[in-house]
């Protein structure tokens, strides 16, 4: 995956300039990071990616995908004066005396035209989605009206305008109305649609290659040895990339041991877009991983955020070109991929996806990256922790629109798999809190 300088305030597209100006960033902050700060690393990478190639897809199979290239108006929207309301097209200033009788002089539906022109004292029914006839300024409600023969009485005066949206109120013709880096969900189809397009430019998907690393990991299908565990880590980070827009690629398991794992490495490299490890960051003897990446020639934009869970994660990035064995920079070419070292611990390596990975894989795929949606709901019952480290812990999300409630899952910590299954939000505590009493607002990310 190609990186480029970042659209910087001092050298606007200058490559190599604007690259060195982040490593001087990165080299001044590397290590175990804020939560703050890991995040702005992460965002201050994904300015400098770019954007992937493009392919064309039918309309019907792109939602998910990221628009390449702006859809517009291929005419004015409405294209014509669209009635809103069932009843009849008059001239408001005819309404100043109620009830008015007025002479029906005819009868549209939607999708037809009407040649004539309404003059005062005459009204046209009129359906939902028909055009408003000349000469008419406004639709009375059929609710408020009465017609026998060919007059109607009319009960309620409107204003001018009223149930009748503009023609080219939404929209002028050539328009931009969905920009590129859009990630298209049904509404987008639908507006697509509107303006006949039955194919859509969107960039191509960012390849993951996933890795787990673990002697004590064996696959789904197999049966665990006493002292094994069943491998859930790629699976549910092949189903957090999926669902973030990229093409997940799920490698074989990765022994503790270090030649291997490098294989397995090289492997991931040669497929994808980016690189996620699970398991081996964290301070164990067989703990390999950063010491075969940075074999490898990685760099490392920072190795632990003061987080809970997922305080070992590491982010940097590798060479991709492969010279004598060694990956290498080779100067003059892009040639590098973003790489994430995520703890093996299953509930921090969902939550550390959450945090850091999205928005990279979205900015690999030409999206505009975000954040989980942050909103505020009042605590459930009484909540105690330590200072230190921000958390983000399995919650639960309960109460009416008017009333959001959070209540925390109990856990056994970052290995709790069962409260990450339970719970459909991450209840966030700042690291200066040791306590949140039952009734206060708290911030919480919804997953
Ligand atoms: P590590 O980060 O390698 O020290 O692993 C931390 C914990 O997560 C250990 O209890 C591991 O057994 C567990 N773990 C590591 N990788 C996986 C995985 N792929 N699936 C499930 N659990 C894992
Ligand atoms: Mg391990």
């Amino acid at each position: 995956m190609a990186v480029r300088g970042p659209p910087c305030f001092f050298c606007p597209g200058g490559h190599w300039l604007c690259h060195n100006l982040f490593m001087t960033t990165v080299a001044q902050t590397a290590g175990i990071l804020s939560f703050e700060q890991a995040c702005d690393t992460v965002l201050g990478y994904c300015l400098r990616i770019v954007a992937p190639q493009t392919e064309a897809v039918p309309l019907l199979t792109a939602d998910g995908r990221v628009l390449a290239e702006p859809v517009r108006a291929d005419r004015d929207f409405p294209p014509f004066p669209r009635t809103t309301r069932d009843g009849y097209a008059v001239r408001a200033a005819d309404l100043g005396s109620l009830p008015a009788t007025l002479t029906v002089i005819g009868q549209i539906k939607a999708g037809a035209g009407f040649s004539r022109t309404v003059e005062s004292g005459q009204a046209v029914e009129i359906m939902t989605g028909a055009a408003l006839p000349d000469g008419a300024d406004a639709v009375v409600m059929v609710e408020y009206t009465a017609q026998n023969g060919d007059l109607v009485t009319i009960k309620r005066a409107v204003a001018g305008g009223e149930n009748v949206v503009p023609a080219a109120a939404e929209a002028r013709a050539g328009q931009e109305l969905l920009p590129a880096g859009q990630r298209i969900r049904p509404a987008h189809i639908a507006m697509a649609a509107a303006v006949g397009k039955e194919k859509l430019t969107v960039y191509r998907k960012p390849r993951v290659a996933i890795l787990a690393t673990g002697d004590e990991l064996v696959d789904v299908s197999q049966v665990p040895g006493p002292q094994q565990i069943r491998n859930s880590n790629t699976y549910s980070l092949a189903a957090q990339v999926a669902e973030s827009g990229g093409e997940p690629l799920r490698l074989p398991v990765a022994p503790d041991e270090e030649r291997k794992l490098t294989t397995l490495i090289h492997a991931a490299i040669e497929q994808a877009d980016m690189l996620l490890l699970s398991g081996g960051v964290s301070m164990g003897k067989f703990d390999l991983v950063e010491q075969a990446l940075t074999r490898l020639g990685a760099t490392f934009f920072f190795t632990g955020a003061q987080i809970q869970p997922g305080k070992p994660v590491v982010f940097g990035e590798i060479p991709t070109t492969r010279v004598n064995g060694k990956r290498e920079k080779v100067p003059g070419t892009p040639g590098t991929m973003p790489l994430f070292g995520l703890p093996g611990n299953p509930v921090s390596v969902m939550v550390t996806f959450d945090l850091f990975v999205r928005p990279v894989l979205q900015a690999l795929g030409g999206a505009v990256p975000t954040r989980l949606p942050a909103v505020r709901a009042r605590m459930a019952g009484d909540f105690k922790t330590k200072t230190g480290l921000t958390r983000f812990l399995p919650a639960l999300l309960t109460g009416g629109v008017y009333d959001p409630q959070v209540a925390e899952i109990p856990w056994q910590g970052s290995g709790d798999l069962l409260a990450s299954a339970r719970a459909n939000c991450y209840l966030v505590v700042p690291p200066d809190r040791e306590a949140i009493v039952a009734g206060e607002m708290v911030s919480i990310l919804v997953r």
